[in-house]
């Protein structure tokens, strides 16, 4: 599958080599009903090696998830087999539900239908606290 064989989905590109598969599980890529091509390792010009999600379905993606995951990936749209949106991706300022708090003590572990909200607390180095109990969360993990 490459890009022209895309009628109407979306593109994910130039993501962090080894980072496509952390997108595809928190995307829940898994549980959707349409045809997903996870591409892993490419060579690209641009930036060495690249991983690439392409989803042959026109459905709603999170753009904070893919933010979260890579904020220097790219997300191309097509709809009748054309490019009719190239959209860059930034850090999101808050998760909701994207990742959980890891304390065992923090309320949301406890009060399972509270939403998991992260902020950005260090826009440097990526890093996200949760707004309960300030916990910090690292990508993939
Ligand atoms: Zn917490």
């Amino acid at each position: 599958m490459n890009i022209d064989s895309i009628t109407n989905g979306i593109v994910i590109d130039h993501i962090t080599a080894g980072r496509g598969m952390l997108l595809y599980d928190l995307l829940g890529l898994n549980n959707k009903d349409c045809s997903v091509a996870l591409i892993m390792r490419v060579n690209s010009r641009k930036c060495g090696k690249k991983d690439i999600i392409k989803i042959d379905s026109n459905i709603s993606v999170d753009f904070d998830v893919i933010g979260y995951v890579d904020p220097n990936a790219t997300v191309n749209i097509i709809r009748d087999g054309k490019l009719i949106e190239k959209r860059n991706i930034e850090l999101p300022e808050k998760l909701t539900n994207v990742i959980k708090c890891k304390n065992p003590r923090c309320i949301t572990s406890v009060e399972q239908e509270l939403d998991n909200i992260f902020k950005l607390t260090d826009k440097e180095n990526m890093v996200y606290r949760c707004i309960y109990c300030e916990t910090k969360a690292k990508i993939g993990k």
